[in-house]
């Protein structure tokens, strides 16, 4: 897919303030600092569109950025630990929750996770509510460049087997590299393919029709 066209499209505090719009959507979500503003910008190669490392603690917005005027990618605030007694448990806003479970464009979700890491309880913890819920999500590994491939690859592996307790059915697994440009072609391809699908889908639905 080429990018010809990439510009915010608005900012919503809540789901009721999210533009309405029957584009197709895409959002990405991870914990903080994995990765994901530089991402979004590597992916549509306009830098500064998603602010890298924003200041944390200020208001919790979700961004929609319309891509090529067909499709929106959608920079969700992050997940992050909430403390419950001796427990530590993923936490994210009712913001998030609603615009993961209730936004009707929505197509895929794309988590992201630190390729550098073993499997944090925190992610695993994150792609157990989604696929609790059946919402479809992509896994990307982020910032490949920062370890050998071996290295990546072994995380990945864990990863996966810890997901395989959680659900039978492997997610789609991608890597990526924002300093390298690596993983952008594949993202952006599995986008377009999704796109086309649902082309698809809306002209079978109007041949039965
Ligand atoms: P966000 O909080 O998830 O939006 O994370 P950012 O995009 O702000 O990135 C956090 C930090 O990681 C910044 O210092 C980025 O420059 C760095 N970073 C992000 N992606 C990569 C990558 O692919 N490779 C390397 N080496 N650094 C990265």
């Amino acid at each position: 897919m080429i990018i010809r066209s990439a510009a915010l499209l608005g900012s919503a505090p809540d789901l009721a303030s999210c533009p309405q719009s029957d584009l197709p959507e895409f959002a990405f979500i991870g914990r903080s600092n994995v990765g994901k503003s530089t991402l979004v910008n590597m992916l549509t190669r306009r830098e500064g569109l998603a602010k890298v490392s924003g200041t944390p603690g200020k208001t919790q917005l979700i961004n929609f950025f319309i891509v090529n005027e067909s499709w929106t990618l959608v920079d969700l605030p992050g997940y992050g630990y909430a403390r419950t007694g001796r427990k530590e448990r993923v936490d994210f806003s009712s913001l998030v929750s609603d615009y993961l479970q209730k936004r009707p464009n929505l197509r895929v979700t794309f988590v992201l996770v630190d390729s550098r890491l073993t499997p944090q309880e925190i992610d695993l913890d994150f792609v157990r509510w989604m696929a609790e819920r059946g919402l479809p999500f992509s896994l990307i590994f982020t910032k490949t460049d920062k370890l050998s491939r071996a290295a990546a690859q072994a995380n990945i592996d864990a990863f996966l087997l810890r997901f395989q307790e959680i659900s039978a059915d492997a997610p789609r697994v991608l890597a990526s590299s924002s300093k390298l440009g690596h993983g952008r072609a594949e993202i952006l391809e599995l986008i377009a393919s999704t796109l086309a699908q649902s082309a698809g889908d809306r002209e079978a639905v109007k041949t039965i029709a």
